[in-house]
């Protein structure tokens, strides 16, 4: 600590009324001055001195006299100096010592140990030019004491000024400390900030890291989706063609599966890329949850049976049934779970639980979901990060290709919805993934009414031959487009870039453009502006196919000018649909059919009450794949359960022979699905 005052270290007003209360019982002038003079204390000074003595300057100088001894020893160990001056005024000082430091010293004085000689006074007063009569009686006014008392005060002064330097260290160790705190607080800030910097450097290094990363997810995803859309395109081409064998449809429905699955990664890795750049929205809208589940039901049979589990749905009665949600997210996060719970099950079953829990508030309700299986289960240490992205669990090898992405996403969707997520369950005995989300409750004249429509088989006639332009690069995907929309009779042209889309439709004027937006030499983008541009462009309607999936592509699309969006991979519904859309195409649909899947399901319960024998010839004919006994065997149970025919027959047409297969030996009682019913809660 640098120089130390006696105000830093004691109270001044304090000592000032002990002096004073010392005065006033002694009678004798006290003070507490320091070594620059400064005087902190003051208390009955004597006249004397101040207005005689240390005014006159000859014995203003026997006063520096008296001050130079007294400074000079005041720092020789002793407790107290005193002092007789020229003027035989004896001054007693204590030094007040704090860490070894001189602070100031308390002194007492003037007084006379022994009666003044009045007659050397009155010299001095002449001598001087002194006012005799004030003088004198500023003479009276010093004390007199004797020797006895003189012991008293020295000793209570060096007691005194030893308390003061007690008082003193004890203050001069707070400060030291304080200030010890306060350097150490200001290197901690001083840290902190130095931290703050780095960590902003850091953080502007992971995201700029982070938009690359997003770019190039959105490259790689565009590169993957193109040609994945050629290969469910055209798998699906083939498909609908008359001509194809029952080997061929199903090597089909595996090329469509694998897509599909490939895609399903894909998502995954762009949905994962969207949550961590916070760029996930909420879409709500009205929805059917019971057919929701139904559906996902529908979809889940048929992986269970391909692994040989059993899928049970458990719906409760009071789950609601037109809610609004974001259904999209919703979906996703049951299949992930349920596909999950299939993935890492290799015996017994999966049950999906979905549940109304108490309505909260007029129009409000929750809803929960249970995602059961008899797999591996895990470990309560691993419950909480599985759910980080990219955890994999290494005791139990995945039987299909994963990302490790599945349960981060539907943390995040549950969350954004509003709901939590989690997973209960004993290692060994199987895992119970569960979430709960709260939903608006609609009333059901508020639902949109449903589409119910059949594959589409031609064009309604009387109709325009509308001339359609498919401006794409890649040559496949011209050609898919192509093969989609040649049945229906469109005059079409092809452009392998904008540059030509723009030529053609100057001189062509088509009534729809099929726009890629990634095509070299001009893009979509720019190709869609100039046509918009001109006054025949407002005629023409413009539809975005692109293999982009981020919203933003989605609002630049729009903002261009193109009148529609369509992702890749697109199903040729979705072509069909644009047109009627954005040209009123008027198509001739098939009569509706019930989905296969469904059709089965439905009628699991009453397959099961058929004869045996009826039974056993649709068995042994399914097994053979022979078509023709398929068909007889259908037939005979026409006459049993007409409704139930029909379901069988649809099914035959879509030749999946191996799914009635396993429903029929189901209904026998060897192996298939659990029948469904209802949670009695
Ligand atoms: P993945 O793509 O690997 O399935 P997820 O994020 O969906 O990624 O799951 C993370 C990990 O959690 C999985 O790798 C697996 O170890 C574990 N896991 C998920 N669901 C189940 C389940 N139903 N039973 C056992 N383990 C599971």
């Amino acid at each position: 600590m640098n120089k130390l005052r006696f105000s830093d270290l004691i109270d001044v007003a304090m000592v000032q009324e002990l002096m004073d209360g010392y005065y006033a019982v002694t009678g004798i002038p006290t003070g507490i001055i320091d070594g620059e003079g400064h005087v902190w204390t003051a208390t009955g000074w004597l006249d004397i001195c101040t207005k005689f003595h240390r005014i006159n300057p000859v014995t203003a100088e026997k006063c520096r006299e008296s001050d130079t001894y007294i400074s000079t020893h005041l720092h020789t160990g002793q407790p107290y100096v005193s002092y007789k001056c020229a003027h035989g005024l004896t001054d007693v000082s204590s030094p007040i010592i704090v860490g070894g430091q001189h602070v100031a010293q308390v002194m007492t004085g003037q007084f006379f140990l022994e009666k003044p000689d009045v007659e050397f006074f009155r010299e001095q007063a002449r001598k001087f030019g002194f006012d005799e009569d004030a003088y004198l009686k500023a003479l009276a006014e010093v004390p007199l004491i004797t020797e006895e008392k003189l012991d008293a005060i020295m000793k209570f002064l060096a007691k005194l000024a030893q308390f003061l330097a007690d008082m003193g260290y004890k203050r001069l160790k707070e400060i030291e400390a304080q200030e010890a705190l306060q350097q150490a607080h200001a290197s901690l800030e001083r840290k902190v900030e130095e931290r703050t910097v780095e960590l902003k450097a850091a953080k502007e290094t992971a995201e700029a890291a982070n938009r690359a990363k997003s770019v190039f997810l959105a490259n790689m995803s565009h590169e993957l989706r193109t040609p994945l859309n050629a290969v469910l395109g055209f798998s699906q081409v083939m498909k609908n063609s008359r001509d194809v064998t029952v080997e061929q449809r199903e090597n089909l429905n595996i090329i469509t599966r694998s897509g599909e699955h490939l895609l399903h990664l894909i998502n995954n890795v762009l949905d994962m890329s969207k949550i961590e750049s916070g760029r996930v929205e909420l879409e709500e809208s009205p929805l059917d949850l019971h057919q929701l589940v139904q559906e996902i039901r529908s979809l889940m049979y048929v992986r269970a049976h391909e692994k040989e589990l059993n899928f049970t749905l458990e719906q409760s009665p009071d789950l609601p049934r037109h809610i609004a949600v974001d259904g999209g997210k919703l979906r996703q996060v049951l299949l992930n779970l349920i596909g999950n719970a299939m993935k890492y099950t290799k015996q017994g079953g999966v049950t999906l639980r979905a549940m109304g829990t108490q309505q909260e508030t007029a129009g409000r309700a929750s809803v929960r979901f249970e995602v059961k299986d008899t797999g591996p289960g895990i470990h309560r240490e691993d419950r909480e990060h599985i759910f980080a992205p990219f955890v994999q669990l290494g005791d139990q090898p995945p039987t299909e290709a994963s990302s490790g992405l599945g349960l981060a996403i539907c943390r995040q969707y549950v969350e954004l919805m509003g709901g939590a997520i989690g997973v209960a369950g004993e290692p060994g005995k199987g895992s119970v993934f569960y979430f709960e989300i709260p939903v608006t409750v609609l009333a059901p004249e508020t639902m949109p009414a449903a589409r119910q429509r059949g594959r589409v088989i031609g064009m309604a006639e009387g109709q325009p031959r509308y001339r359609l332009l498919i401006a794409e690069d890649h040559p496949e995907n011209r050609l898919l487009l192509h093969k989609m929309l040649e049945p229906f009779g469109f005059d079409l042209r092809e452009a392998a870039n904008g540059q030509v889309a723009v030529a053609i439709f100057a001189e062509w004027r088509p009534h729809l453009i099929w726009m890629d937006i990634r095509m070299p030499i001009m893009d979509g983008l720019e190709a869609t502006r100039h046509i918009k541009a001109t006054d025949a462009g407002a005629q023409t309607r413009i539809v975005a196919i692109t293999a982009h999936a981020l919203e933003k592509e989605r609002r630049e699309i729009l903002a261009a000018g193109c009148d529609d969006f369509i992702r890749k991979p697109y199903k040729d519904v979705e072509i069909l649909e644009a047109l009627t859309k954005n040209l009123g195409v008027r198509f001739v649909y098939e009569e509706e059919t019930t989905p296969v899947a469904v059709a089965m399901e439905l009628h699991a319960a009453a397959l099961a009450e058929l004869p045996d024998e009826l039974l056993n010839t649709l068995e042994q004919a399914l097994s053979r794949i022979d078509i023709n006994a398929v068909g007889r065997a259908i037939e005979e149970i026409r006459a049993h359960h007409p409704s139930l025919a029909d379901a069988l027959a649809a099914v035959a047409r879509d030749l999946q022979f191996g799914r009635m297969l396993w429903m029929v030996r189901a209904a026998l009682g060897e192996t298939g699905p659990e029948d469904e019913t209802c949670i009695k809660k």
